[in-house]
Formats: C-alpha cells, sequence, structure tokens
C-alpha cells in the first residue's frame, strides 16, 4: 500500500459494524424463526412488543408495518378525513405531512424553534386560532415530530393541544431511546408513533414501526387495523384497515438489536459531544432541549449561509468525509404539498433549509473518524 494514499471514505452509517457485534445472537434468532415458519405474528412479535413498551414505561405497543402506516393507523383510529385540520411541523421529513393527506385531511403548516428546530409550541397556538377564524376547517389533531433525535416541547405542546381539544401524535420516528425529564419518550402524547427504518436510532433490517400509547381502547383499535379491521374472530370484518403488520423475522432482528441498544446510545452521546467540544467554535452546533437526552438520530449544525454549506460540504467531500441535508426544502415548499399552504409565513422552517448540514454519527464512528471529520469542517470553514 502507498502510504500517501487517502484514507478510506467514512461511511455515513456502518450498518456492517453494528452487524458484526451481533452476529450470533442474530443469527440464533433468525434460525429460530426458520424453525417455526410462523412469519406473521410469530412469538417475536409478542415478545419485541412487551420488550419495547418495558424499555420505554409505556402502557402498550402495537408493531406495524413502518412509521408511516403507524402515524396512519393512529390517524385512522381517530376517524380524521375530510374537512379535518392536521397541525405539524413545516421542518420534517415528508411522511408526516403525507398521511392526513391520504386520508382527505388537511395539513396545516407549522414553524419551528429556531434553536431547538423542534415545532414552536406558541407558533402552534397562532395556527390554530387562525384556522378557527378562518371556519373552513375543524382543528382535530397535532402531529408533534421529536426531530433528529431530540425531544419536542411536549409540555407545552400538551398545554396547547388539550386546549384545543385536539388528538396528540407523537411522530417519534427519529427518537425511540430519547428521554424527557428522566422519562423515556412514548408516553408524551396520545399516542406515539416509532420508525424502524434501518438508519433510524432502532432499525430493523426492512421497514417496520411500532404504535404506544397509555389507552387500551386505542391499542385494541390499532391491533384491528393493522389487520384489515378484524373483530374478535378473522373473518369478521369491522372497519375499513389496512395489512399493516411487523413481520417475526423483522422482530427477531429488532430483539437482537434492543440488547445492544442503550450501548449504543452511550456511544452516540459521546460522538455528539466530541463534535461539540471541537466544532462549537466554528460552527453553531445542535442546541440541547433542557432536561433531555438525544437519541442522536442526525447530529446538525447550522453555517453562516448557503455558500458556507457549500464550502463545508465542498472540503468534506474531498477527504472521504459524507454529510446530508436533512431538509434542503420544507414541505410548504415542495410541489406535493405547496397547493395545501395556506401561506402562513414560516421563516425559520426556510432559513434552516439553506444552511442546515448533517455530520456523521452511528456508535461504530471511531475516535479517529471523528477527528477527520472534525478537521474537515474546520477545513470548509476557515
Ligand atoms: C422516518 C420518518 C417517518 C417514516 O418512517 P418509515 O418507517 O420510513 O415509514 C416519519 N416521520 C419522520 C419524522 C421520519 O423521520
Amino acid at each position: 500500500m502507498n502510504d500517501n494514499a487517502a484514507p478510506p471514505p467514512i461511511p455515513f452509517l456502518d450498518l456492517k459494524a453494528q452487524q458484526a457485534r451481533i452476529a450470533d445472537d442474530l443469527r440464533r434468532r433468525l434460525d429460530a424463526v426458520l424453525a417455526h415458519c410462523q412469519f406473521i405474528l410469530g412469538p417475536e412479535v409478542a415478545e419485541l412488543e412487551a420488550a419495547l413498551a418495558t424499555y420505554c414505561g409505556a402502557a402498550h405497543c402495537v408493531s406495524v408495518s413502518s412509521g408511516t402506516d403507524a402515524i396512519q393507523i393512529a390517524m385512522m383510529a381517530e376517524n380524521i378525513g375530510p374537512g379535518d385540520a392536521v397541525f405539524l411541523p413545516a421542518f420534517t421529513y415528508t411522511a408526516t405531512a403525507e398521511v392526513p393527506l391520504v386520508l382527505g385531511a388537511t395539513p396545516v403548516f407549522v414553524d419551528v424553534d429556531p434553536r431547538s428546530f423542534q415545532i414552536d409550541p406558541a407558533a402552534l397556538r397562532d395556527r390554530i386560532a387562525a384556522v378557527r377564524r378562518a371556519g373552513k376547517l375543524r382543528p382535530r389533531a397535532l402531529i408533534g415530530v421529536d426531530l433528529f433525535g431530540q425531544p419536542a416541547d411536549w409540555p407545552a405542546l400538551r398545554a396547547v393541544a388539550d386546549e384545543a381539544g385536539l388528538f396528540t401524535l407523537d411522530d417519534c420516528a427519529q427518537s425511540f431511546g430519547a428521554s424527557l425529564a428522566g422519562r423515556k419518550l412514548g408516553c408524551e402524547a396520545d399516542a406515539t408513533a416509532v420508525s424502524f427504518f434501518p438508519s433510524k436510532p432502532l432499525g430493523a433490517y426492512g421497514d417496520g414501526g411500532a404504535l404506544f400509547t397509555e389507552s387500551a381502547d386505542r391499542a385494541a383499535l390499532y391491533r384491528s387495523l393493522r389487520t384489515h379491521g378484524e373483530g374478535t374472530t378473522r373473518y369478521e370484518v369491522l372497519r375499513t384497515g389496512m395489512n399493516g403488520r411487523l413481520d417475526s423475522m423483522q422482530a427477531a432482528v429488532l430483539l437482537s438489536k434492543l440488547t445492544v441498544f442503550p450501548e449504543e446510545l452511550v456511544a452516540r452521546e459521546r460522538i455528539a459531544r466530541a463534535y461539540d467540544t471541537r466544532l462549537g467554535n466554528a460552527v453553531t452546533t445542535p442546541y440541547r432541549v433542557p432536561d433531555s437526552e438525544s437519541a442522536w438520530a442526525i447530529y446538525a449544525v447550522l453555517l453562516k449561509d448557503g455558500e458556507q454549506r457549500d464550502r463545508v460540504q465542498a472540503a468534506m467531500k474531498a477527504r472521504g468525509v459524507p454529510s446530508a441535508i436533512y431538509y434542503p426544502r420544507p414541505l410548504h415548499m415542495q410541489p406535493a404539498y405547496r397547493d395545501q399552504h395556506d401561506g402562513a409565513p414560516l421563516p425559520v422552517s426556510e432559513d434552516l433549509a439553506t444552511r442546515i448540514l448533517a455530520l456523521p454519527i452511528h456508535p461504530d464512528l471511531t475516535n479517529e473518524a471523528v477527528d477527520r471529520v472534525c478537521d474537515a469542517v474546520l477545513a470548509g470553514v476557515a
């Protein structure tokens, strides 16, 4: 090997390294599924639901086929549809806004807090009042998003939503494992939706998701809706549902990953602190939501402007260091949703989109790789 060769590129996410850590346990659990052949709702599914509920202290967990389907099932259970306003942040992944539209409801985009990037409770209150004044839509639900691994301001959001009589759904797709006031996310809203997409903090080897709720009635509805609206017997159909189950293979993978999940959260926190320390004087490092622990799905810094972001991304790329932009466009500016937007200004979401940048963060990122990421960012800023 040539000593002067460029070091190999750093992976944004390293699922192979993680797989090597859990290889024996994973193989054993997958072999068990292959032996019993109950691929749908096999014993792993119930075992996983119990383990996840215990992990986050929720009364009920219902596993489903994806984070998006979790949001959809929760909305279907409340009969949300045409004429209903569903409030959600403008700065989030598309899935949050897609579900209300699929059900015929109207997403109402709310701006986010410039420091935490989380949905702004004061802006939510204003948007609910504006919808009431306009008199066209019924305010029905809030989908609050815990963005990037950090919790939204649920105490303040609950106060606004409860006063307005809204159903509250926590879109915790990115933030399972995070905590607020010493309590794991999962119990902050009427229901909580989680995603097990492979790149989320707790990821399957395919699509998957879960719903958490304190309500036994809601949990029963979710179980019915995920299996075509079935009743107490298989061929009794009580309501329009969907095919929305998590399969036994994915449950086996998640059970295996859950055994190392707590130590992975510690590793992510350690890397976040290293970035904070080395980059804090050069870029705006993530604000920490008070009294919270992040799951660090994404570590996003803010640059001065789009030009500086371009320079930093180029410097990183030249050094084999990946970066990503979440999100280059707020949802109210997307072609699919533009016509839904009532024109209210959402300046924070628009500003963040121009200068936010995500650095690699995953439990198998070495100290040496963290140094290379920091050197590349600092070279780009300079
Ligand atoms: C990933 C994600 C979803 C959707 O989860 P899937 O499992 O991919 O369907 C929903 N909301 C947010 C904020 C997400 O990041």
